[in-house]
């Protein structure tokens, strides 16, 4: 994989495509820079070689137009006082702001352009509009893992006038690497935690972990479509009634690939969907009506902490249960307590993917696991696929 640390930037101007799609509060603050920081490496590797960087980046969901609220200059202030130096900014990506900003950039210096979704081109992966942004530089880097599994302008299209002069950031690199360490994983046992809502979103990224995990271990809501399918009672627990076939095929398939299927043996159920809710622990198969399953019982808990404890390779997307609320957590407090032990006797453990990443992040075991990982949808697509527009597009 060719990476920053492969390319001597002297001289050189780098467009960089950053995710910069921070949060921001009603007056413009910057309420959470994890983003921004996780492509500082990147850019200071890029000014020490002697370069100078151009980012790109996207804020929010404007519609194809400017508007004020999604203007990347609320930004400038914030980046300027992470890098430790100025930071100009150019009020369009394309055109003639763009590239005047872009000439007149010496080497050692950063520019950051505006929102490239005030474009409509640039979701649309518009060929002229990406080589408009690669007139800017001299070499391309892809540092944003969140949004490389779209085939935008910025992320995938722009490669190719960068025949011999494109890299992967470390943001990229790392996702990657990391994320390879479970689908090539030499470390065996192998196990798979896939919890959530629903299973019509994960059936293909299940079917894809199939044939690489030893122990695939279900939760959150999506359990119950498993029980109903092999015909136990789930109340009215969130069941996906055209999913039953689907999931009768995964236990088909998981039998004859050899992997060991475990589906929650009791589970936490409640009178109502809130977390003042009347609650009781029951047998998964025999939930009376008007009850819903909102978490995984204390047997299963125990059960999946035990395989947990005995796997060398960890992947885990999704709570076990509504863990947003504090009466319904505890099975998904148990798995990133197990998942965290698991990982102190040496085991590699990888958490991806929106809602266990918010988990672990709730119960502040981020550091104590091998790898977060930043990027949801990109994550889950490249399980899925083995592959990513934007990773491809460097690759090819
Ligand atoms: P997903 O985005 O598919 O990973 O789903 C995450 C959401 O699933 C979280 O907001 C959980 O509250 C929800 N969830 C987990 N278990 C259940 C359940 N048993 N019933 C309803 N929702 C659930």
């Amino acid at each position: 994989m060719k990476t920053v640390d492969q390319y001597n930037f002297r001289d050189k101007k780098a467009v960089v495509r950053v995710d910069f799609n921070v949060p921001l509060d009603k007056d413009f603050n910057i309420t959470d820079d994890t983003r921004m920081r996780a492509a500082l490496p990147t850019i200071n590797k890029i000014l020490r070689d002697g370069g100078a960087v151009i980012l790109m980046s996207h804020l929010g969901r404007p519609k194809d137009a400017y508007d004020e609220k999604y203007s990347l200059k609320h930004i400038v202030k914030h980046l300027s006082t992470l890098l430790g130096k100025p930071v100009r900014f150019a009020s369009d990506c394309i055109g003639d702001f763009a590239k005047s900003a872009s000439k007149e950039l010496k080497m050692g210096e950063v520019l950051l352009l505006e929102n490239l979704r005030f474009h409509k081109q640039e979701t649309a992966g518009t060929e002229s509009f990406a080589q408009e942004l690669a007139s800017l530089g001299d070499v391309y880097v892809n540092d944003a893992f969140g949004t490389a599994h779209r085939a935008h302008a910025s992320t995938s299209i722009i490669a190719k006038f960068f025949p011999n002069d494109k890299v992967f950031g470390y943001v990229m690199a790392n996702e990657i690497a990391n994320i390879n360490k479970v689908l090539n994983a030499s470390e065996k046992p192998v196990t798979a935690i896939m919890g959530g809502a629903k299973v019509s979103g994960k059936i293909l990224i299940i079917e894809n972990l199939l044939s690489k995990i030893d122990n695939l271990i279900i939760g959150g809501g999506m359990s119950y479509t498993f029980v109903k399918a092999q015909g136990g009672k789930v109340g009215s627990s969130l069941v996906e009634e055209d999913k039953l076939d689907i999931a009768l095929k995964i236990l088909k398939d998981a039998k004859e690939k050899g992997v060991n299927i475990y589906i929650p043996t009791d589970t936490v159920i409640a009178d109502a969907f809130n977390n003042e809710a009347n609650k009781q622990t029951v047998d998964i198969n025999a939930i009376p009506d008007g009850w819903m399953g909102l978490d995984i019982g204390p047997d299963t808990e125990k059960k999946y902490a035990e395989v947990i404890g005995n796997s060398k390779t960890i992947l885990w997307n999704g709570p076990m249960g509504v863990f947003e609320m504090s009466n319904f957590e505890h099975g998904t407090k148990a798995v990133a307590d197990a998942i965290v032990a698991a990982t102190k006797n040496g085991a590699y453990s990888l958490i991806g993917g929106g809602d266990s990443v918010s988990a672990i992040n709730k119960y502040k075991l981020g550091n104590e696991v091998s790898y977060v990982s930043t990027g949801g949808g990109a994550l889950l697509e490249y399980i899925e696929s083995g592959s990513l527009p934007g990773v491809e597009a460097i690759e090819k």
